[in-house]
């Protein structure tokens, strides 16, 4: 380690850290070694007050700045995030066991983009002039007001710059719960926003488990919830938010299908596959885990993805060149591990993989599963690790039919060198985020989001506006009054 990741303070409000021992201690675990790294406390209802007054008080102020001023802001911050890639890296490496050669460039990198995009827009969102006649209506896009983001433990600076950089754009506060599994980095996107010119209170850090997430949603200061986390969590916290008629955003889980036609680059396919499924260790929500593939090169496919799974470089993940990382925890290890069990006993053919590592840390070897059918367990439940189910198929109708057979509606993906036949099937899958000969592209300009059980809302692109802004429309008379009495 090169550095010692302990925060000044477990919680980041107004401006400063602060802390609270009464809250119950959170240790952050380093996935590649199971050593204990640094504690933080969980938030005190007192400590949860106390973020959501200031984030109240910042936002009157920072909603009455132009909207240039605002994305002044975030264009800073953009900058400062990407000057501190490498050390921003390690630390989400610690928090999350991410390989550095994945953090550096997929974590701090994406959140400056969206930092960035949405600095960019800042000074560009406006209402709309609409004439009636002599009569006018003008519309304003209105700040929501203070807005909670709550996160999973794959992405912690990304999920955190996601939520943040539209919501503050639009003129919004934010208080921020990471997962209570990976707790640091927020805490430095919260520093690197004060850095750049924020006003203390704008953008705050609370600690916590549900229970903290809970009382964030159920506070009437709050008239916005994002969340990124799983459709059971999900569920509960759009209906807490629904009994008070809050705005939601809901990034939630997904069983998503590949496609590979039998006229597909084969080697593209196979980058895709490998892409969508063991990148970050397979813990990634938009993964395409069902891997359906045509019956005539199902075997080929399986022969070149197995000789390209031993080129993976298992390992330290602060070594640049270690290409594949242990799980988040424990105890996601110890979920995936019982997948895996659940395959082998329901029949699938383990064609890779499928061990621990005999070495300190929550390494999970590379999985593949073949000859899986659609009712198994490993073809219907997210099992967010290295696991990939591949099927075969022989129809276009029929794997339509298939991939769509889910509650779920994240991604979807097309490997084929027949353009109709991409975008027929595209345009026939239920998904928000899809793929034509590539897997798991996430550019900040792009919408993304679900369908389904998949969630509700879109972060990124200008499609983010609308979910971190409401309008109010102006009807404006020119004439006299007409009354019937
Ligand atoms: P999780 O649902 O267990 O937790 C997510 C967050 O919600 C955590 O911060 C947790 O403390 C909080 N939480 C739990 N119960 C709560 C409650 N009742 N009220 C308020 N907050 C509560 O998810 P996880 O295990 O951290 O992450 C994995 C899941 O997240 C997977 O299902 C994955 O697909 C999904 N995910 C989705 C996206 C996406 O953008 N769609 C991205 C990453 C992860």
């Amino acid at each position: 380690m090169g550095y010692d990741p302990q925060p000044e303070g477990s919680h980041y409000i107004d401006g400063a850290y602060v802390d609270d021992s009464a809250g119950e201690v959170i240790e952050v675990i380093y996935p590649a070694t199971g050593e204990v790294i640094a504690k933080v406390h969980a938030a005190t209802p007192a400590v949860v007050d106390r973020a959501l007054a200031a984030a109240a008080r910042a936002q009157v102020i920072w909603a009455a700045m132009t909207g240039r001023e605002r994305g002044r802001v975030l264009v800073d911050a953009a900058r400062l995030m990407r000057e501190r890639n490498r050390e921003l890296s390690e630390l989400e490496t610690l928090d999350t066991g991410k390989p550095l050669q994945e953090t550096l460039v997929a974590d701090a990198t994406s959140g400056a983009d969206a930092l960035e995009y949405f600095g960019g827009l800042a000074g560009s969102l406006t209402g709309e002039h609409i004439q009636l006649g002599e009569d006018w209506v003008y519309t304003v896009r209105e700040a929501l007001g203070v807005c909670v983001g709550i996160g999973a433990w794959n992405y912690p600076t990304q999920i955190a710059c996601w939520k943040a950089a539209p919501a503050l754009a639009c003129g919004n506060a934010m208080v921020f719960k990471p997962s209570e599994t990976t707790p640091l980095s927020a805490l430095k996107v919260a520093e690197i926003l004060i850095e750049a010119g924020a006003p203390a209170g704008l953008f705050n850090v609370v600690q916590g488990m549900g229970a903290v997430g809970g009382q964030l949603v159920g506070d009437p200061r709050v008239a916005k919830v994002s969340l990124t986390g799983s459709a059971a969590t999900g569920r509960k916290v759009y209906a807490a938010a629904a009994g008070e008629m809050k705005h939601v955003t809901m990034e939630l889980g997904g069983k998503s299908p590949l496609v590979v036609f039998e006229d597909a680059e084969l080697e593209n396919a196979v980058s895709g596959a490998i892409n969508g499924n063991f990148y970050s260790s397979g813990q990634v929500c938009s993964n395409g885990t069902r891997v359906f593939v045509h019956r005539a090169i199902k075997e080929a496919f399986l022969e070149r993805l197995t000789e390209r799974l031993k080129g993976a470089v298992i390992g330290d993940p602060m070594d640049e060149a270690t290409s594949f990382g242990p799980m988040v925890s424990a105890r996601q290890m110890e979920i995936v591990q019982g997948f895996i069990a659940q395959g082998e006993a329901e029949g699938a053919r383990l064609v890779y993989g499928g061990k621990r590592l005999e070495r300190p840390g929550f390494y999970l070897e590379p999985t593949v599963f073949a000859d899986v059918t659609d009712g198994m367990v490993i073809a219907r439940e997210e099992i967010f690790g290295p696991v990939m189910a591949v099927l075969d198929f022989e129809d276009e109708d029929e794997v339509i039919a298939r991939a769509n057979d889910t509650v779920y509606g994240l991604s979807a993906g097309v490997f084929t060198r027949d353009i109709s036949r991409a975008h027929r099937v595209i345009g026939r899958l239920q998904a928000g985020s899809c793929f034509v000969n590539s897997y798991n592209d996430a550019p900040v300009e792009a919408p993304f989001g679900g369908v389904k059980a998949s969630g509700v809302g879109r972060e990124n692109s200008k499609a983010a506006i609308e979910h971190y802004s409401q309008l109010k429309s102006v009807y404006v008379r020119m004439g006299d009054v007409e009354a019937p009495f």
